[in-house]
């Protein structure tokens, strides 16, 4: 079992807090496409031969990319790869690509779950974050996804942005919850080197939220999206029972994937390997039939740190059983023992061998998990 990940690097225009990989140059999106193909063919055994469960187009904005664009694709992999029969194709999009007419293209092609990055339901949130759409598109293209078919639509949103009142955090989240989303993905502001608001930032133009009132905020989440019946899968994502998604699950479990497009990263249980942040030279190389990464081989403590990043932020917590067949005595002995504080504070609870945290544990995840890792 397996996932691609495929980096659609165009974007319209930068968002004021976005540092992933894109460019404004859609020009090139043909030869894009033709380098994304290539690239599907020369690392075909990268995966060796597992079958593959998700394909997930993020970026950048996939929905950029026309309806043929993405069938070449996804023909290309379907020609290259082993894929299961019941398999999981998510694309983000940005709300005012999606028009009734593309969304149907996408339902035709297959494409099983939207990730829409809705980000706010406030034009004022929406135009300080340097966002392409209004309030009013992200409403009409979730409307007409699912009038169109699409069962399983994922929303994003941003909490902890510069003056956001609990209220209208809360009024956020109710609308998300009133347009029957079936996933939710909420994610904090981080402030990222060389973004407009990193600039608005320093220069004093936007002021951040306190320790107390990004935790209020997170709490407010946590609180209602149990309520409506949401599972608390992992630190900022929710679902409705069913509606998980299997790629992030995958990727938190460590199962392996294959990233394709610049700075797309990739993982086969023992090595990561990243491709190059920079459209042009990808295109060069690959059209030339040359691959354009960075590979790092893992150690057994590497391997470890990284499986307690990723499990430990989630429902099913870290498996001790697991570690000692994969990384041995040693490790688990050291798990159980930095275990012990955290099952006595409340922060951590042991459910069979898995250690998960707790609601507590939570707002704290990250000094949780940093103290856990072997150094
Ligand atoms: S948030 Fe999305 S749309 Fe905005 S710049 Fe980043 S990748 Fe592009």
């Amino acid at each position: 079992m397996a996932g691609i990940y495929l980096h659609i690097p165009f974007c319209e225009k930068k968002c004021a807090y976005c540092d992933f990989y894109s460019v404004a140059n859609s020009k090139s999106k043909n030869d894009f496409v033709d380098a994304l193909c290539k690239e599907i063919v020369l690392r075909k055994q990268y995966l060796n031969n597992e079958k593959v469960q998700t394909i997930y187009f993020g970026g950048g904005t996939p929905s950029l990319l026309s309806p043929n664009q993405i069938h070449r694709i996804l023909n290309t992999i379907t020609t290259n790869f082993d894929l299961e029969n019941k398999l999981e194709i998510t694309l983000e999009a940005n709300p005012d690509d999606l028009s009734e007419n593309y969304l149907k293209d996408l339902y035709k092609l297959g494409i099983n779950r939207l990730s829409i990055g809705v980000q706010s339901f406030q034009n004022e949130y929406l135009k300080l974050m340097r966002r392409r759409h209004t309030n009013h598109q992200a409403i009409a293209a979730i409307k007409n996804a699912q009038n169109i078919g699409f069962g399983n639509i994922s929303l994003d949103l941003m909490y902890g942005l510069p003056n956001l009142s609990l209220t209208d955090w809360e009024k956020n989240i109710e609308q998300a919850i009133n347009l029957n989303a079936t996933h939710i993905s909420a994610y904090h502001l981080t402030i990222e080197p060389n973004t407009l608001f990193d600039r608005y930032f320093r220069n004093g133009k936007i002021n951040l939220p306190t320790e107390t009132q990004s935790l209020d905020q997170f709490k407010f989440l946590i609180d209602k999206m149990s309520e409506k019946g949401f599972l608390h899968y992992e630190i900022s994502n929710f679902a409705i029972d069913g509606f998980i998604s299997l790629h992030n699950t995958n990727y938190w479990m460590g199962v392996k994937y294959l990233g394709l497009g610049p700075s797309a990263h990739s993982y086969n249980l023992s090595s990561r390997q990243w491709n190059i942040r920079e459209l042009r030279g990808y295109l060069d190389g690959i059209l030339k039939g040359e691959l354009v990464c960075e590979i790092e081989n893992l150690s057994k403590t590497e391997k470890f740190n990284d499986y307690i990043i990723t499990s430990l932020r989630t429902i099913w917590g870290s498996n001790t059983k697991k570690i000692k067949q994969d990384y041995g005595d040693e490790f688990q002995n050291y798990f159980l023992k930095k275990s012990k504080k955290y099952i006595q504070n409340n922060m951590m609870i042991k459910n069979g061998e898995n250690y998960i945290l707790t609601s507590e544990g939570i707002f704290i995840s990250d000094n949780i998990i940093q103290d856990f890792l072997f150094v």
